[in-house]
């Protein structure tokens, strides 16, 4: 096995790390099938895509399934951990009759363009639900709206509203806040954590990549690759699916104790609708699914929220050409991603033991 510098693995850009993806598919002959969005570019023009890797048996009754990138921006994480993956020969090590699907930057658009969001300004990991049906109801979000994006970036409305999200942490606590805000909504298409009111391209694709790839599964291991949530360089693994069933106690059994759920509120996360583990169980009704979101903590909370209301003013309100746009972008980016080699050490390190367990978890029994 290789062992590379962390440099090696992360990238600066999406489309740095869809090259470097792709190269290391190729040096490892493994076969890529890239699915184009043609409804969005890069800031340059360029193409966007979503790059599929598989390893393994084709008719695999066991498969595990990593992906990077739904939530755009949070790409320069889950690319550098897919690259580490292929690059230091991970992907070898699979179980006999096991498959590993990698599947790269599921939301490229917010990757790009350092959104969290897609080109629709909907939060993929909220969009899985069924949009035929009323949408879920998140009145706490209510409260907090009119604070989040303001009118102005650096005058009265921002301070203002700066004012208002303070007055409501002082009075109901700042993880009321942050809750309200990530546990997404469906009311306010300019807002925050907006779910969307019908199934955009990512979620299509993903929804694609599951029937073709993993129709004939029976065994799935989902790793959901996120960063942006938690303490600087750890790395949590949060149970994602259905609470009721057997799969929590698989997946502390795979990973550890330490394996958090939203549901009973041993996790940093807000518990979740709609997100990409809610497509599997729709998908695979009669396979066993062990699904996490692995997520990697950078900087705090508030400064992650206000990275994103900074953001999202910039594209509803402001512009990223303008003067004020790079120092914005900057800011995001900087929220998701640590540009530090200890910090990309220790999320490698663990990418790297979540792969590894996740082979010996679903290779056994
Ligand atoms: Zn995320």
């Amino acid at each position: 096995m290789r062992i590379l510098a962390a440099t090696a693995r992360f990238s600066e850009s999406y489309t740095e790390a869809r090259q470097k993806f792709l190269a290391a598919a190729d040096d490892a002959r493994l076969a890529v099938e890239s699915l184009p969005n043609s409804g969005a570019q890069g800031p340059g023009g360029e193409p966007l895509l979503t790059d599929v890797v598989r390893a393994g048996p084709t008719e695999a009754e066991r498969i595990v399934v990593a992906t990077s990138g739904v939530h755009g921006v949070e790409g320069f994480c889950g690319s550098a951990c897919q690259i580490g993956f292929l690059r230091e020969g991970l992907w070898r090590a699979l179980p006999s009759g096991t498959a590993l699907l990698l599947v790269h930057a599921l939301n490229p658009y917010g990757f790009a363009h350092l959104r969290r969001v897609n080109e629709d300004n909907v939060d993929v990991n909220r969009n899985f639900i069924e949009h035929d049906r009323p949408a879920p109801a998140n009145p706490a979000y209510e409260e907090i709206h009119p604070f989040l994006v303001p009118s102005d970036w650096d005058g009265p409305a921002r301070a203002s509203a700066d004012e208002g999200i303070g007055a409501l942490a002082a009075a109901r606590g700042l993880s009321y806040v942050q809750a309200a805000v990530q546990g997404g909504q469906y009311a306010h298409p300019d807002g925050l954590f907006y779910g969307g009111s019908r199934p955009v391209w990512s979620n299509l694709t993903w929804r694609s990549i599951i029937r073709r790839h993993l129709a004939a599964s029976r065994r799935v291991a989902f790793i959901d690759l996120h960063s942006g949530l938690g303490p600087y360089g750890q790395g949590e693994a949060i149970f994602r699916g259905r609470f009721a069933g057997d799969g929590y106690a698989r997946a502390r059994g795979w990973y550890g104790a330490d394996v958090t759920s939203s549901e009973d509120g041993s996790s940093t996360s807000a518990v979740i609708v709609g997100n990409m583990a809610t497509a599997l169980d729709q998908e695979l009704a009669g396979a066993e699914l062990t699904s996490i979101t692995l997520e990697f903590g950078t900087v705090s909370g508030p400064e992650v929220l206000n990275a994103m209301r900074g953001d999202h003013w910039l594209h509803l309100h402001g512009d990223p050409a303008s003067a004020g746009g790079p120092a914005i972008k900057a800011a995001i980016r900087d929220a998701f991603y640590c540009d530090r080699d200890d910090w990309k050490d220790r999320v490698w390190e663990r990418a790297a033991e979540i792969l590894t367990r996740a082979f010996a978890g679903i290779g056994a029994g």
